[in-house]
């Protein structure tokens, strides 16, 4: 089993990976199954086939020739869709190219630069948005998005035969909805939540939070990464249902922000799970 790794579970969402600052971060998110990070490779992330990237640091990115390369041995039979941020993609395929040469062999892959906003369907109801983060380098976060179909108002309170005869005839007997369902935001500073104040509604928010010790917001806000004292002024605001902390440095024991968080977010505390935590 790959070191570190843990799983949080939330009705029929499934989220495994591994987060810590320095040491390499990604999440294998079930459904849709896709990769937000690819951290240093892991062989979990082998059979999937959406890959989107937060940024180029190798925490997070370095896996990726490795995995494409893993894929083609494996004789996967779908193209791999790598998305990042559209200013680091022509570094990411100079990379990639290199491992081709390395290897002498080509790996069956496209790569989708993307902008905040745009949209990609990754299965069946689901779309993931590109949104902006606060990093010291071309940065994406990712919404995932779900469509939820249920029976049209206009016709509840008809009987089941009734609405059968309709769909029968092509009627479409559907309404949809679309539930913001997690939010992913690879490495940030607070300011994404200027940039998008969605991410306060949506059901699940992971949400990075590498610094507890005051000394360190300073170094927080050079780095672009969140220290927990930022969460503090807006801990009211959070709505989701749950706020899962990733990417915690590794001065930092788990319980040191375990505490940090009941001390100074009384508000989100109940809701917070701490990624590593249960380890
Ligand atoms: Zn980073």
């Amino acid at each position: 089993m790959e070191a570190g790794l843990n799983t949080f579970r939330l009705a029929d969402l499934v989220v495994e990976g591994c987060s810590r600052a320095g040491d390499q971060t990604w999440f294998r998110v079930n459904p849709p199954g896709v990769a937000f990070d690819v951290g240093r490779g892991p062989l979990k992330l082998t059979g999937v086939r959406d890959l989107f990237l937060t940024h180029g640091h190798l925490d997070h990115a370095l896996g990726l020739p490795f995995l494409l390369s893993h894929r083609a041995m494996q004789g996967t039979d779908s193209t791999t869709r790598v998305f990042c941020p559209e200013p680091v993609a022509a570094a990411f395929e100079r990379f990639v190219a290199s491992a081709f040469a390395l290897e002498e062999r080509e790996y069956d892959y496209e790569l989708r630069p993307l902008t905040p906003g745009a949209r990609v369907a990754v299965g069946k109801g689901f779309e993931v948005e590109a949104f902006a983060t606060e990093h010291p380098v071309a940065s994406l976060g990712y919404h995932l998005w779900r469509r939820r179909s249920h029976l049209a108002p206009e016709l509840q309170g008809l009987e089941p035969s009734e609405i059968a005869r309709l769909r029968s005839q092509g009627v479409d007997v559907s309404a949809h909805t679309e539930e913001l369902f997690l939010s992913y935001c690879g490495d940030t500073g607070p300011a994404v939540f200027e940039h998008d104040p969605r991410l306060f509604e949506g059901k699940v928010l992971l949400l990075e939070a590498t610094y507890v010790e005051p000394a360190l917001r300073q170094r927080g806000r050079e780095f672009g990464h969140t220290h927990v004292e930022d969460l503090a002024a807006i801990q009211e605001r959070f709505r989701n249902e749950a706020i899962v902390l990733h990417h915690l440095s590794r001065r930092h024991r788990f319980e040191e922000l375990r505490a940090a968080v009941e001390r100074q977010l009384p508000a989100i505390a109940a809701r917070v799970h701490i990624w590593g935590e249960q380890q």
